[in-house]
């Protein structure tokens, strides 16, 4: 069973690199900006509320990103493990996320940090809006998001690399050589031809 976390900033290739080492460890990966991003555009009720938020480039209210996270992780599938890719955010998803795997005395194996410069971020995202035209990829919004990351999220790194979870990786250069790090990383280099 292998329970992992990927943290990094917006435009870090989280997304990208998640579904890469979910499929490479056959386990569900979990991402919370893609389950906000498919209500908004079937219009659920959650994606109404949610959009609100996510269009100005803040976080999703706790309340209603935990519910969610629980909802999706009282699915069968993941007693394989799970790789959750943009959860936990703040330290108060932190709280819920550690209540959820105590309860069934589980824990997590480890947290991948994507590591990459900020102006090469928002270098990425304004990039990313060219050619997906995401509407929280506009530049103010995105400068907005790499602020609230950084108050809200980065406080997360230090918190887990205290549990000794950490491991950090650059994510600097084309998507195979970071995932090919992140594999090394992971001890499971032998990986990287498999997918
Ligand atoms: P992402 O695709 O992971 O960058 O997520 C896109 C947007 O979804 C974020 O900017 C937030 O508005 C929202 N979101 C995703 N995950 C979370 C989370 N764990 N907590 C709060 N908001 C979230």
């Amino acid at each position: 069973m292998t329970r992992l976390l990927v943290i990094g900033p917006p435009g870090s290739g989280k997304g990208t690199q998640a579904v890469r080492i979910a499929r490479a460890f056959q386990v569900p990966a979990i991402s919370t900006g893609d389950i906000f991003r498919a209500n908004v555009s079937e219009g659920t009720e959650l994606g109404l509320q949610a959009k609100q938020y996510m269009d100005t480039g803040a976080y999703v209210p706790d309340e209603l990103t935990n519910a969610l996270v629980l909802d999706r992780l009282a699915q069968p599938d993941i007693a394989e493990g799970f790789l959750l890719d943009g959860f936990p955010r703040t330290v108060t998803q932190v709280g819920t996320l550690d209540a959820f795997l105590s309860a069934r005395g589980l824990s997590l194996d480890t947290v991948i940090q994507l590591v990459v410069e900020h102006e090469e971020v928002v270098r990425r995202l304004l990039l990313r809006a060219a050619e997906q035209g995401r509407s929280d990829d506009t530049e103010d919004v995105i400068r907005h998001r790499l602020d609230v990351y950084e108050h809200q999220t980065e406080p997360l790194v230090a918190l887990y690399a205290e549990r000794g979870l950490l491991v950090p990786v650059d994510a600097l250069g084309p998507v195979d050589s970071v995932a090919a790090r992140i594999f090394v990383a992971l001890g499971r280099d032998d990986t990287v031809a498999a997918v």
